[in-house]
């Protein structure tokens, strides 16, 4: 039996598929990782939906893995009870430091972190809502600016504000991301990815606020800024893995280059042995439509042919009209490119002994049409160097370690099963 499909799907849970049939059918449908995006729900409701996730995985036996997704530095603003505002271009709105500000008679938005109003001045520009309202600095006081739209769009509550060109001085983890960490220390996550990561120091902080509530995760970083790129390698070296989260990034760094910022984040990775993550907008018209665009499905097959490990799936699953489709879909375009795809010549530049061994199983696979390659190990280590190298015989992960099972369920070209018996250890 061959893998249904090699590139892991992560798939973001919300209104549209907590049903526990729908989950169901996503894990079946080729979903490997669920994602609570923290930045939207009740503790409560994601604690019930990671535990319903946990006992379908059980019930079918289908490994899954659970991520959950901190907001960190990142900016969002607040509407008068969740108001939806209708904005023009040429229109002026004021974005206060004061919640008790907000009202229901002008264009009024409240930004809940303080150090944004301080460092904005006249002529800053803003994007709201990932490039839906584009706007300028017009008027700068103590507690609140004024900004002027340059666009036409509804501004709804809660959506993300970006300040071009601008490094705004944030704590890399807000008083809402610590509450959200009770999550893990509740329920067993198996990542945590922390947004706008800009250097390793933001990853310590989240390690150290980790230990102190013993929770034992691994860290993905998501790279949305110029500073992530700036500092890309020593966030690697400090993390179990990466996203691309290229809707951030798309606003944060020119759009033409998000592509080529993608194909170098996955090489990056492999040449570390850590898994990656493309994410956002992968199957986005099918939130609303049965089918995906060409575009689109070129956009997946791309990240295929990059090797990266993991594509990733947010409004489409969360809130889309078609959840199950989209992973079916996504399921489809990744197997067909897997199966046509050249050989991989990626090599290790620097070896280790776990190097030398697993380069030689991948050429002897290569050169006898092995098309299985069995690892035995405890923390996964092995079938991740293994699963860079992305050798075209699956990789069948042996663990005594159920965490490892599910840790794997991150790698590309991975399936890993749970023995009974000890291994990895050698009895001498
Ligand atoms: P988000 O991150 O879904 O938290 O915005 C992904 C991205 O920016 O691409």
């Amino acid at each position: 039996m061959k893998l249904k499909k090699r590139t892991k799907i992560i798939a973001t849970v919300g209104p549209a598929c907590e049903n526990p049939e729908i989950m169901e059918s996503l894990i079946k449908a080729g979903v490997n990782i669920f994602r609570f995006n923290m930045k939207h729900g009740e503790v409560e409701w994601h604690k019930k939906f990671i535990t319903q996730a946990r006992e379908i995985s059980d019930k079918i036996g289908i490994p899954i893995g659970v991520l959950i997704d901190l907001q960190g530095p990142e900016i969002r603003i607040k509407t008068y009870n969740q108001k939806i505002l209708d904005i023009n271009k040429g229109d002026k709105i004021k974005m206060t430091l004061n919640f008790d500000s907000l009202n229901d008679n002008e264009n009024i938005i409240y930004s809940p972190q303080t150090g944004v109003i301080a460092s904005l001045e006249v002529s800053d520009r803003i994007v709201i809502d990932d490039g839906a309202l584009f706007l300028t600095v017009v008027e700068k006081n103590s507690d609140h600016v004024i900004l002027e739209s340059s666009s036409k769009s509804p501004l709804k509550n809660n959506k993300s504000l970006n300040v071009i060109d601008k490094d705004i001085d944030l704590p890399s983890l807000t008083e809402e991301d610590k509450k959200r960490l009770t999550v893990a220390e509740e329920v067993k996550v198996d990542f945590i990815a922390l947004s706008f990561v800009r250097e390793k120091n933001d990853i310590l902080f989240l390690k150290s606020e980790m230990k102190s509530r013993n929770i034992e995760a691994k860290i993905v970083s998501k790279i949305e800024n110029k500073k992530g790129i700036k500092n890309i390698d020593e966030i690697i070296d400090e993390s179990y893995a990466i996203m691309v989260a290229r809707g951030d990034l798309g606003i944060e760094t020119p759009i033409e280059g998000v592509t080529f910022i993608q194909k170098e984040l996955i090489k990056r990775c492999r040449a570390k042995s850590k898994p990656v993550i493309v994410a956002t907008q992968m199957l986005e018209s099918m939130i609303t439509s049965k089918f995906p665009t060409r575009a689109e499905a070129a956009d997946v097959a791309n990240a295929v042919f990059d090797y990266t490990d993991c594509v990733m799936l947010s409004g489409e699953t969360a809130y889309g009209a078609n959840p199950v489709e989209v992973v079916e879909i996504m399921s489809k375009i990744c197997s067909y490119n897997e199966s046509v795809i050249p050989d991989s010549t990626f090599e290790y530049s620097q070896m280790d002994n776990t190097k030398y061994i697993t380069s030689a199983a991948t050429s002897i696979a290569k050169a006898h049409n092995i098309n299985k390659i069995i690892a035995l190990t405890e923390t996964g280590y092995t079938v991740r160097v293994l699963s860079a190298l992305r050798p075209r015989a699956d990789i069948i992960a042996v663990t005594d370690f159920q965490t490892t099972v599910s840790l794997l369920n991150m790698s590309g070209g991975v399936h890993a099963i749970k023995t009974k018996y000890e291994i990895g250890r050698a009895h001498v």
